[in-house]
């Protein structure tokens, strides 16, 4: 999609700090992080939030969950525990319109958020 960032993301136009990547998802590292790990997770291919990709119904969310678990495990967050956060709409804070799952770990995060 034109003047999506992630898109360009996706297919390194801009350059961001790689984790993992898969033939249909690609991880990097959040530019303002809020935790030891922040990673974003997302597919290639342009959905504007997690309700979309998971109406696509081709196999493409269950992918950026496995992705997601892979950068949890890459970054040794598994065994103290990490937070999957799919921001969605204005009340959430979203401000990227390409889905994204964050991956939060490496400290105690609290519940419930602010
Ligand atoms: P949202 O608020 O939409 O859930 O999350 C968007 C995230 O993208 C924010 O955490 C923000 O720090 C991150 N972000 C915004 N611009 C860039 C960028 O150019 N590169 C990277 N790596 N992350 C970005
Ligand atoms: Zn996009």
């Amino acid at each position: 999609m034109a003047d999506c960032l992630f898109c360009a993301i996706a297919t390194s136009e801009i350059p961001a700090t790689l984790v993992l990547e898969t033939e249909r998802t690609v991880a990097f590292r959040d530019i303002n992080p809020q935790a030891p790990t922040h990673v974003l997770v997302i597919p290639k291919v342009h959905h504007p939030n997690v309700a979309a990709l998971a109406a696509a119904g081709d196999g493409l969310l269950e992918e950026v969950i496995a992705t997601s678990h892979a950068v949890a495990e890459a970054e040794g967050v598994t065994e103290t525990g990490y937070r999957v956060v799919f921001n969605t709409g204005d009340h959430a804070g979203q401000t990227v319109h390409h889905v994204h799952a964050h991956i939060l770990g490496g400290r105690s995060l609290g519940w419930p958020p602010g």
